[in-house]
């Protein structure tokens, strides 16, 4: 189980909702992938068959059927790209990208699953993550088992964008909201574990104590592009060329680290501490000479194009804007 306390703290929250109802249960808050985290282990509990006080147990018929990824009365819904970064056994046909959204076919694929009844114990699972990776049409198709679930089937919904999730689904489902821990907190936690420069990497990860863990253990070349990227956009004499392979960053990872150093540059005008990358206060000095207004307007235009940002055109040519956008700055 993961030693973040506030994860800790949460768990008896989720337990006792689960106990409280049998509505379908939504998980959210700033952190999905510690939600994931959380819901997986309190599952394990309610799969674990041994009558002894704690649980799971690791040496029960249930908890040896959940290691093994096979346990009768759990499934997930999830993107194979999400499925396969996690470790389970996913199928992509050869030539074929792993699907990023929950698609369709997925749902269809579990209809039997929806209409049987439970194997084992009084209830089966259904873990969605992350919710907000799924369309309209996955969604419709979703909803129907949602409103009337077979006996015994209970879901819970993890993820972070609220926003994303059909109104029809959200109004089904109990909601859990999952405060954010504590930037000290997090940063304890994360050195904890052993990341080298917390601070950068929970600050490169927006905060997500649990993101920021991932890419420092599992994706240094990442947490480096980031980094540069903030460098780059906070030195403006560099401003001529965006740093090689930002691509791979993703454009609306790029749009929002840039819109967080744009807030950071707002409160620096103003005399402030911006609180998203403190490390990069000292390279701001010259932004008091560009003024307040300019950076509102830069803003704007930044969160114009985030909206648009997961189909872009062309990312090349949008990540040029954004650097065009800083240039004039100091011009
Ligand atoms: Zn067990």
């Amino acid at each position: 189980m993961s030693t973040a306390s506030w994860l800790l703290r949460a768990q008896s929250q989720l337990g006792n909702l689960m106990q409280a109802t049998t509505a379908p249960i939504l998980v959210h808050g700033h952190q999905p992938k510690g939600l994931y985290e959380l819901v997986t282990q309190h599952l394990a509990g309610e799969l674990c068959e041994s009558v002894s006080a704690v649980k799971p147990c690791l040496q029960c018929p249930g908890c040896h059927m959940r290691l093994a990824g096979n346990h009768p009365d759990l499934r997930h819904l999830m993107p194979q790209a999400v499925a396969l970064e996690l470790g389970f056994n996913v199928e992509v046909k050869s030539g074929v990208k792993p699907s990023q959204d929950i698609r369709i076919d997925d749902v269809r694929d579990l209809q039997n699953y929806f209409n049987t009844a439970s194997s084992r114990g009084a209830s089966r699972y259904v873990v969605v993550y992350p919710f907000d990776q799924m369309n309209a049409n996955t969604a419709n198709a979703l909803l129907k088992t949602l409103e009337e679930p077979a006996n015994g089937l209970r879901f819970v919904l993890v993820g972070s964008r609220i926003d994303k999730l059909l109104p029809t689904i959200r109004s089904r489902c109990q909601e859990l909201t999952m405060p954010m821990p504590g930037i000290v907190e997090c940063l304890k936690w994360l050195e904890g574990q052993g990341v080298a420069q917390p601070e950068i990497a929970l600050g490169v990860a927006m905060n997500d104590p649990f993101e920021a863990l991932s890419l420092a253990q599992q994706a240094a070349d990442q947490l480096d592009l980031r980094k540069k990227f903030l460098d780059w956009l906070a030195n403006p004499d560099q401003h001529a060329n965006p740093p090689a392979g930002l691509e791979k960053v993703g454009l609306p990872v790029v749009l929002e680290l840039a819109m967080r150093l744009c807030s950071d540059c707002v409160a620096q005008a103003h005399g402030l501490k911006g609180n998203n990358f403190p490390w990069l206060q000292p390279k701001l000095m010259w932004v008091k000479s560009v003024g307040v207004n300019r950076f509102s307007t830069l803003y704007q235009n930044l969160q114009k194009e985030f909206r648009l940002a997961n189909h872009p055109i062309n990312p090349r040519l949008a990540l040029e804007y954004v650097g065009q956008q800083w240039q004039t700055l100091t011009r």
